[in-house]
């Protein structure tokens, strides 16, 4: 199995993430998903953790599947939040046990009903989970970040900062999802004005309803710039317009951001993967070689 930061400098990469599925139903769109995915070289998937624990077993079943039946290498996703340094600990040697060697180490965001009380928990922020895991094992180790400023709403700068001294721990990064890559230009040269060396990943989530993109744009605390707001706005209950408005949008900011020379595209699936794929093929990116 290879560590992915490996891959990343081997050539520009193809990620998509995933959720473990909830139901029946849900895992049988995951099965459709992942055989149509088939259609490309997807280099990894990473898979999501429920905070706290809520989806332990089925992320974990799920990064297990992957590895035994694709060819993609799986990353799974762990959060500190909510979970003591032992709980954590053995997460992560279950995993290196089973030949799993990609995290991606976050703090996680408080479970439905529970107050955010990160700094009460063993294990407070992102940078001590990248610090375990790498104490722990042989794991590539990867952590978030979000261009258009934290969902916790502090200052840019110390954000930047916080990200710098996490980054000392882990070998590269993922971005939040968001819709502007100028605004993803500014936090780069930010980065790199702050010598970071390491691969920063963007997220690209293709738009697919004015639902999911005004749940998505809530979660992650963000604004949807106000033209491609108005254009959704415009094309109203017509569902397939709107989808093909989104594959064109994600579609011209994948290419401007490999125009920046970014080192690979990590795809927001939501399990649902034809966009991603009709995406790729546009661009012609990591179609079959
Ligand atoms: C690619 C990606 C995948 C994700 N996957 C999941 C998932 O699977 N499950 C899930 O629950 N959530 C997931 N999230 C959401 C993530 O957990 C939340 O955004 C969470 O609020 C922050 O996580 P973090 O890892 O960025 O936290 P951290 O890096 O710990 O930062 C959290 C906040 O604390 C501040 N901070 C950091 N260090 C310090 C310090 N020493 N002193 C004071 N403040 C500090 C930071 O500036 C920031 O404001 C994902 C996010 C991304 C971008």
């Amino acid at each position: 199995m290879a560590h992915i930061d490996a891959i990343i400098k081997d050539h520009k990469s193809l990620s998509v993430e995933l959720w473990p599925p909830r139901s029946e139903e849900s895992l049988q769109k995951l099965e459709n998903s992942l055989s149509r995915l088939g259609e490309l070289d997807v280099d990894f998937a990473s898979i999501t953790y429920g905070a706290g624990g809520s989806t332990r077993d089925r992320t974990h079943d799920l990064v297990i599947k992957i590895h035994k039946q694709q060819k993609m290498v799986p990353m799974a996703h762990l959060t500190c939040a909510y979970h003591t340094k032992n709980e954590l600990t053995d997460i992560l040697r279950r995993y290196q046990d089973e030949g799993i060697e990609n995290i991606l180490a976050l703090r996680g965001d408080p479970p439905v009903g529970k107050e955010a009380d990160f700094v009460g928990g063993e294990l407070p922020y992102a940078k001590d989970l990248a610090i375990l895991a790498k104490e722990t094992g042989n794991f590539c180790v990867a952590v978030a970040a979000h261009p258009m400023g934290h969902p916790d709403g502090g200052d840019q700068d110390s954000d930047l900062e916080h990200l710098m001294d996490k980054l000392k721990f882990a070998d590269f990064v993922i971005t939040q999802l968001f819709f502007d890559s100028e605004q993803y230009k500014v936090f780069l040269d930010k980065m790199i004005a702050r010598g970071n060396d390491k691969p920063i990943l963007p997220g690209i989530m293709p738009i697919k309803s004015m639902r999911s993109l005004e749940t998505m744009a809530r979660l992650t605390n963000q604004e949807v710039p106000s033209h491609v707001y108005e254009k959704i706005l415009a094309l109203g209950d017509d569902q397939e317009a709107i989808r093909s408005f989104g594959i064109d949008f994600a579609t011209q900011m994948a290419s401007d951001l490999l125009d920046l020379g970014v080192p690979g595209l990590h795809f927001y699936t939501m399990n649902e993967t034809l966009a991603t794929i009709e995406i790729c093929k546009n661009l012609n990116y990591h179609t079959h070689r």
